[in-house]
């Protein structure tokens, strides 16, 4: 009989499991669950099971609390990476990114990405699979109860198109949020798009299950967008315009634009401009983000001057505008950066199969 993997299941889920194997064990699951989640083991100290020993025995045997191989852990003195080992040898990368108000967990939902990002190192690697549940929550796990790693958000921002795992992204939303699991309330977990709008449209049907979104725009014309960002090609502006509004107006919630400026593709004044009018009649805030430079290719980052000129025409035409320090450049956990240089070479060399 195989294993039920408490790190695939909310509480409610796991405790439902346990019954349906022993017949018993409901609330001695949730205390299981509960412990584990909390503390990174079982000791099985809850009085509850003072004259429940058997029954706490037979939930353990019953129960997968695998772990994987830490691989690698690196640290700029800004932010943190760490790599975590698949069973079939694949590599997931996590970034940390410590904060004054509360840590930021970066956390990855595919190994690779087939959206193609032409900026992106992560796109550079194709996609190799999606994530299952546990492996996503793996990452958390290891990041508070291996790394002693101290967060309040979890953002869906590392390898890979969320959207394009929703069911395992959103059951692992799920575990997050559940008060016996990782208690993160609704408002701290993110995830964040491509512009997927068939994502998007199932988002909002999730009501105020939700997390937040965040949309990475990155070009405010078609044109620009469509040999940046492929997926622009079938989600073009107007469609995801749509899907944002109707977004904002089923949940009320604000959502987050990430604009990534590269030196002469999409940092000009008429870019900032073209930006404005596109996110008329959203409620949203605007995080421009430098183009990390350190990924050799022919993307350049944008002057600091041009930057800032760009901040300030956003905010000019009303627009809520935050600008990203690059943290975490040398390390290979900036944004777009996420993705095994090793691996692509592997994959070059045909020593992988792309499942697209
Ligand atoms: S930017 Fe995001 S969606 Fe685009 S290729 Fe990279 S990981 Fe995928």
């Amino acid at each position: 009989m195989s294993k039920i993997s408490i790190l695939a299941h909310t509480s409610q889920t796991f405790a439902e499991a346990v019954h349906a194997v022993l017949g018993k064990g409901y609330v001695h699951a949730g205390l299981v669950y509960e412990e584990f989640f909390r503390q990174g083991r079982i000791q099985g100290r809850n009085p509850a099971f003072n004259n429940a020993q058997a029954l706490l025995s037979d939930i353990l045997s019953l129960t997968d609390f695998s772990l994987p191989e830490l691989i690698d852990k690196r640290h700029d003195g800004k932010t943190g990476k760490f790599l975590l080992k698949t069973a079939d040898q694949l590599e997931i990368e996590t970034v940390l990114i410590p904060m004054q108000s509360g840590g930021t967990l970066c956390v990855s939902s595919q190994v690779g990405c087939r959206m193609g990002c032409a900026f992106c190192e992560t796109g550079r690697m194709g996609l190799l699979r999606n994530l299952t549940v546990e492996e996503v929550i793996r990452q958390v796990f290891v990041a508070r109860h291996c790394l002693a790693f101290q967060f309040r958000n979890v953002v869906f921002m590392g390898m890979g198109e969320p959207f394009d795992n929703y069911d395992a992204v959103m059951q692992a939303v799920r575990i997050l949020n559940d008060p016996k699991g990782f208690a993160l309330g609704r408002r701290h977990v993110s995830v964040s798009t491509s512009g997927c709008v068939e994502g998007i449209d199932r988002l909002i049907d999730e009501g105020e299950y939700a997390p937040n979104l965040a949309v990475s725009i990155n070009a405010p014309n078609d044109a620009l967008r469509n040999r940046l960002m492929p997926i622009n090609r079938t989600h073009d502006l107007q469609r995801l315009h749509q899907a944002m509004q109707r977004y904002c107006a089923e949940t009320g919630r604000e959502i987050l634009i990430a604009y990534v400026l590269m030196k002469g593709q999409n940092d000009a004044l008429d870019h900032a401009d073209q930006l404005a009018d596109y996110l008329q009649g959203l409620a949203v805030k605007v995080n421009l983000i430098p183009y990390n430079a350190q990924s050799r290719d022919r993307f350049a980052a944008p002057e600091p001057e041009t930057l800032e000129a760009f901040a300030h025409r956003l905010r000019e035409r009303g627009y809520y505008t935050l600008v990203r320090s690059t943290k975490g450049e040398t390390i290979m956990a900036a944004c777009g950066q996420l993705g095994n240089v090793k691996l692509r070479q592997q994959i070059r060399n045909g020593g992988l199969v792309h499942l697209h």
